[in-house]
């Protein structure tokens, strides 16, 4: 019952570009792809020395390795999640690992919690440059018109609302050179066939990076999304433990594999960085070659 579902799930999800059937890649590290690294997972580059950034949903999955990411390239860091102990938790390890973090409870779409979290950043950290926002739901799986009010209202309240009105409370206090980056996905494209409403909300965020961007270039701030394919995380776990969607998602993705929640830091990291300077309003799409867009 639960593969049919999850084949069906990952049949909806992965419409396009039939492949041949090819073997199951195993995860690949980011040694394991040629990339260097020190000790304590960072990485060699330090484009972010002197930024302060706040990153949503970030003690576990892509939110986490994009924190971890952050702090390494040289930004110091507030973590923050729902729940008070997977905070110190982060905080602790990530500290460990000689990281400049603080942490803070933060459920997004809590207007208290969002205020304590871009708090943090300019009164424990001084200043604040970089926001992601990371956080999503999906309380509904099914036919897209099956889903009912209290579902969508709740996908778009923490998916996009939240990531609006953290955005117009954070705007006022980023410096110049700051930037937005918001936690999209694959299915922004073309909506996944048993996640329509959450696909939906996932579209949004790219017209809000957009609409963010026109206002914000003449201060120098820039918006824009990255669109992960399937990641290797809890959210994606009833897939990627599924060997049946597995040998689908290796069939449909040019990769042959599912990506690594640091393969999305990275993305993030370019994203927040002077490198990125003339990139805004844009989305990048890091889903092993799955179709997007031309
Ligand atoms: P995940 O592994 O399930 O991470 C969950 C994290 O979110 C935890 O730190 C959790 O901590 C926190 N969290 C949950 N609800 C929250 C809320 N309302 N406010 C603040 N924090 C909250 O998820 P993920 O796969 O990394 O997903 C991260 C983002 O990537 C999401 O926007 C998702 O839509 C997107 N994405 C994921 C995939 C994928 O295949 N994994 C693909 C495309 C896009 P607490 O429990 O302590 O709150």
């Amino acid at each position: 019952m639960l593969s049919n579902r999850l084949t069906t799930f990952t049949v909806g999800l992965l419409r396009y570009r039939r492949r041949p059937p090819l073997s199951l890649t195993p995860t690949m590290s980011a040694a394991g792809r040629g990339l260097a690294t020190e000790a304590g997972g960072g990485v060699l580059c330090r484009r972010l020395v002197g930024k302060v950034a706040v990153v949503t949903a970030s003690t576990d999955g892509i939110g986490l390795a994009i924190a971890r990411r952050l702090a390494a390239e040289g930004a110091k860091v507030v973590v923050s999640s729902r729940k008070e102990k997977n905070v110190s938790a982060t905080v602790d390890k990530l500290r460990a690992d000689g990281l400049d973090v603080r942490g803070v409870v933060c459920h997004v779409a809590k207007a208290d919690d969002r205020n304590r979290l871009i708090r943090e950043a300019v009164d424990g950290f001084g200043a604040l440059d970089i926001v992601v926002s990371n956080a999503a739901v999906n309380p509904a799986m099914g036919a897209f018109l099956d889903t009912t009010e209290d579902e969508f209202d709740k996908i778009l309240q923490v998916n996009i609302k939240a990531s609006f009105l953290l955005t117009r409370e954070a705007y006022p206090l980023m410096r110049s050179g700051g930037s937005f980056t918001y936690v999209s996905s694959i299915g922004a494209y073309q909506p996944f066939g048993l996640i329509g409403a959450y696909s939906v909300s996932k579209t949004a965020l790219l017209g809000l990076a957009k609409a963010v961007a026109q206002q914000s270039a003449d201060r120098q701030i820039r918006a824009n999304c990255v669109c992960p394919g399937v990641i290797r995380t809890r959210f994606s776990q009833p897939l990627w433990q599924s060997n049946e969607a597995m040998t689908e998602i290796c069939r449909l993705v040019p990769a042959q594999r599912i990506g690594e929640p640091d393969e999305i830091a990275g993305v993030v990291a370019f994203l927040a960085s002077d490198d990125a300077s003339y990139v805004t309003g844009e989305s990048v799409v890091a889903a092993g070659g799955y179709f997007s867009r031309l």
